[in-house]
This record gives structure tokens, C-alpha cells and sequence, in this order.
């Protein structure tokens, strides 16, 4: 009989499913807040969909909503989180973009001002 393999959960799918802890400031049907566990700024909140998609190379146009939903939750987050001064939204795609867990995230980064450009 074949084995039939899943495939790995990434460490966001486990934080979706309570599997592993996290620092959640927001939830919703479609998609989910948490702090990040190696802040790159005073404020640096991760906010992921609940749909796995593996990154911004693999979003379909069924996804438009979606991504769309993660946008209009950003001015919402950063409320919460008091980032009046402003913020940046990055979106790390594939390994030259940095991006390490393969589950499509936005990084909300706040609370000091932000240098530009990236290295
Ligand atoms: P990226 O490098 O764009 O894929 O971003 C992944 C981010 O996930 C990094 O900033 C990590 O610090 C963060 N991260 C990894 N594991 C966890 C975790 N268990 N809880 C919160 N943030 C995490």
C-alpha cells in the first residue's frame, strides 16, 4: 500500500491550531495577529492568514480577498497598538527577500522611526 506523506505543517499553521504558544493580539475568521518572537522593532507584530499559503509567489486570484481582508485589518492592528507615529508593512518573498517560514506573512513594524532602504 502507497504511504501517502502530509506535508510538514509550518510553524504558523501550529501556532493557528494552539499547537505552539504565542502572543495573539488579534484573531478573526480569515486571518491572525501575534507578536514576533525576534522583534526587529519596539512593535513587530506578524499577521498571517489562516489559508496556508506558502508566500506571495504562490497567491492566485481566488486569494484577492483574502490578502485584500489582511490589508484592511493593518489600520485596525496598528491602532491597537498604539503606532500613531506610523509604520511599515514588509512582506518578505523567497529566499533573497529574506522570508524563512513558509506561510504568507505581513510584518508590522512601529514604535521608532524606520531606516530605508532595507539591507
Ligand atoms: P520571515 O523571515 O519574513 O519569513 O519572517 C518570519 C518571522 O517569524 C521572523 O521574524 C521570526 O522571528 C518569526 N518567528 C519564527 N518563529 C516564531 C514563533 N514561534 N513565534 C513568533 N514569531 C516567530
Amino acid at each position: 500500500m502507497a504511504v501517502v506523506r502530509m506535508p510538514e505543517k509550518t510553524i504558523f499553521e501550529r501556532i493557528i491550531s494552539r499547537e505552539i504558544p504565542a502572543k495573539i493580539v488579534f484573531e478573526d475568521d480569515h486571518c491572525l495577529a501575534f507578536h514576533d518572537a525576534h522583534p526587529q522593532a519596539p512593535v513587530h507584530v506578524l499577521l498571517i492568514p489562516r489559508k496556508p499559503i506558502p508566500s506571495l509567489e504562490d497567491v492566485v486570484s481566488d486569494d484577492a480577498e483574502v490578502l485584500g481582508h489582511l490589508l484592511s485589518v493593518v489600520p485596525q492592528l496598528t491602532k491597537m497598538l498604539s503606532l500613531t507615529g506610523g509604520y511599515r508593512v514588509v512582506i518578505n518573498c523567497g529566499q533573497n527577500g529574506g522570508q524563512t517560514v513558509d506561510h504568507l506573512h505581513l510584518h508590522v513594524l512601529g514604535g521608532r522611526p524606520l531606516s530605508w532602504p532595507p539591507g
